[in-house]
């Protein structure tokens, strides 16, 4: 590798030189394929993480701009029944710990199609969604969630504090993976933070990712990959202290942190942000070998699906997709699974029905189709709702139709 092309840390600047996992070439996953343009080129970017060796930060390069990425967005968060029931609890639980009431302002950015605001709205709390993808915000914005067609950063922070907006809960649910610029969107949460201010942020928690296989969640969109150690990092350096951490089993495992202006006395230090730490420190995460165990251990994931996928091919069985999510695409791509595999994959977003997965060009139809072509297995994508979907799609049980779960390791449910 040449130097002047050394990639560098979006936090520290540090050159990165160690390598988390490189999953090879592959399409943006939100980029659907239309009917129509199934003859063209797709354009495809290395899918490679590096892991920070001073921050200790994974993260991948910035290869497209949010720009491209976010402004007509295909990902509506409103379709998964259990993602609205945790965004729900979470309302309930904050509003009573934090006391919101008519008085507080809730400031989401990336408030997507505004799921969770809503729950702020119905209790009658003041919110503020700030969310770039121009079609999902107008679906906010028609549900009557007020919602800024905007990229959140310090200069929008700095011109809300300026009219008198600032946060007492500032939430991100899966957002600070997503920015490219890490230190200019926690420095504008740090301005809109009022002084006895909260900021919540939740993110895949990169432990679990490690220890799960979970190389699926890695995609273009998610710029970054975060240990309790980094973004403690991250944070401190914008004058944040995180005072508090929750475990979640949401996305396969992951964070919620709970922030406060450094300055702010009134919030004691939980005992839970220092159990974290020192499990982190336990399980080798400031050493780079730990790191480079991870990438050996994606390869043998791969080849131990493809193993059962030509197996059951070749018993002359049929298959087929449950769900379209951004991590199915990773899998598919990394593995080549297309339709030599897979006829076809279902989705219930009406916005992914017709098009078809990008890269493998699997077809993504409405999920009334596997009850019409009977498959014998049914392979889920989006692994982190299997109780859910395997409890909606019991009926294939009917004509013995099975379950394929691709992801810590495949697994058969009968
Ligand atoms: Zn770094």
């Amino acid at each position: 590798m040449t130097t002047d092309k050394e990639p560098r840390c979006r936090f520290c600047a540090s050159p990165l030189r160690f390598s988390l996992v490189d999953l090879g070439m592959s399409p943006l996953c939100e980029s659907y394929v239309a009917a129509d343009a199934l003859n063209q080129m797709e354009p495809f970017y290395p899918l490679h993480v590096y892991v920070c060796d001073t921050c200790l930060l994974a993260q991948l390069e910035e290869y497209v701009s949010p720009e491209a990425i976010f402004t007509e967005y295909a990902y509506f968060s409103s379709y998964a029944d259990s993602w609205l029931k945790h965004s729900k609890a979470y309302t309930d639980q904050m509003v009573s710990r934090f006391g919101l009431n008519a008085r507080s302002l809730v400031v989401e950015p990336a408030s997507n199609d505004g799921y969770l605001l809503q729950y702020f709205v119905e209790k009658g709390i003041p919110v503020l969604g700030i969310e770039p993808a121009r079609n999902v915000a107008k679906a906010a914005i028609e549900k009557g969630i007020p919602t800024l067609v905007e990229f959140f950063g310090e200069k929008l922070a700095r011109e809300l504090s300026g009219q008198g907006k600032q946060g007492d809960l500032i939430l991100g649910n899966n957002v600070l993976a997503q920015v490219p610029g890490l230190n200019d969107f926690v420095k504008g949460m740090k301005v809109l933070l009022k002084p006895r201010g909260v900021i919540t942020m939740e993110f895949p928690h990169l432990v679990r990712l490690m220890q799960e296989n979970q190389f699926d969640t890695i995609y273009h969109e998610h710029f970054s990959y975060f240990s309790f150690l980094a973004v403690e990092k991250i944070f401190a350096a914008q004058g944040l202290t995180i005072f508090d951490v929750d475990e979640l089993p949401t996305h396969g495992g992951s964070l919620r942190i709970y922030a406060k202006h450094a300055a702010d006395m009134t919030k004691p230090i939980s005992r839970r942000a220092d159990d974290l730490r020192e499990r982190e420190v336990a399980a080798g995460l400031r050493q780079m070998p730990t790191y480079a165990a991870f990438s050996e251990k994606v390869k043998e994931t791969k080849r131990k699906l493809l193993d059962c996928l030509i197996r059951i091919k070749r018993d002359g069985k049929s298959i087929c997709g449950y769900g379209a999510p951004g991590k199915g695409n990773t899998l598919l791509n990394y593995c080549g699974i297309r339709t030599d595999f897979l006829d076809f994959t279902v989705d219930r977003n009406p916005y992914k029905q017709g098009k078809f997965t990008p890269g493998t060009h699997i077809p993504i139809l409405s999920p009334a189709k596997i009850e019409e072509t009977r498959p014998d297995f049914v392979f889920i994508l989006p692994w982190n709702f299997k109780d859910e979907i395997m409890d909606q799609m019991s009926f294939i049980r009917d004509w013995g139709g099975r379950f394929i779960v691709p992801i810590p390791e495949v697994r058969i449910y009968e």
